[in-house]
C-alpha cells in the first residue's frame, strides 16, 4: 500500500506545550485518503480527522511535498492514447473534459506533479487503461 506522512511541531497556544500535527495520505479502496492529527503534550487541545476521500487540503499535500519531496508522473509510451488518458484525468480529479484534455497534454509533454501518494494513484488509474507511465521523483526547476 502507498502512505506517506508527515509531522510538524508547533508551540500550544493553549498550555505552551508542544503541538504535534501528522498529516498522511494513502490509497486505500481504490481512493486517495488523507488524515490528520494534533495533540498536544500538555493539554487537550488538537483533534483528529480519520482517513477522508475526495481532494487533500492543500495544506496538507504542502506538508507532505516538504517532507517527502514532489513527485512525477510521466508518460513512457509517446504514442498513447490520448483519449484513454483524458479520461481517467477527467475522472481522477473530476475535471470537464476540456481541462483533462490540457492535462493530458502535460502529462505528454513535461508530465504532472503532485504528492507520491497521488502519482502511484493516477499512475494505476493509467495502466489499467492500458497506459504505460512512471513514477519518479520531481527535481525543483
Ligand atoms: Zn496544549
Amino acid at each position: 500500500m502507498t502512505s506517506q506522512g508527515a509531522s510538524v511541531t508547533a508551540p500550544c497556544g493553549a498550555c505552551g506545550g508542544v503541538l504535534t500535527r501528522n498529516v498522511g495520505q494513502r490509497i486505500d479502496q481504490d481512493e486517495v485518503r488523507w488524515e490528520a492529527e494534533t495533540t498536544c503534550t500538555g493539554c487537550r487541545a488538537g483533534g483528529s480527522t480519520p482517513p477522508t476521500a475526495g481532494t487533500t487540503p492543500e495544506e496538507i499535500r504542502q506538508l507532505l511535498l516538504t517532507e517527502h519531496g514532489p513527485a512525477r508522473l510521466t508518460l513512457t509510451d509517446g504514442t498513447a492514447n490520448l483519449i484513454s488518458v483524458t479520461r481517467v484525468l477527467s475522472r481522477a480529479h473530476g475535471l470537464p473534459l476540456g481541462e483533462a484534455r490540457s492535462k493530458a497534454a502535460e502529462l505528454r509533454t513535461t508530465g504532472l506533479v503532485g504528492t507520491l501518494v497521488e502519482m502511484e494513484w493516477l499512475a494505476t488509474a493509467l495502466r489499467e487503461r492500458a497506459v504505460t507511465v512512471t513514477v519518479g521523483p520531481a527535481t525543483a526547476g
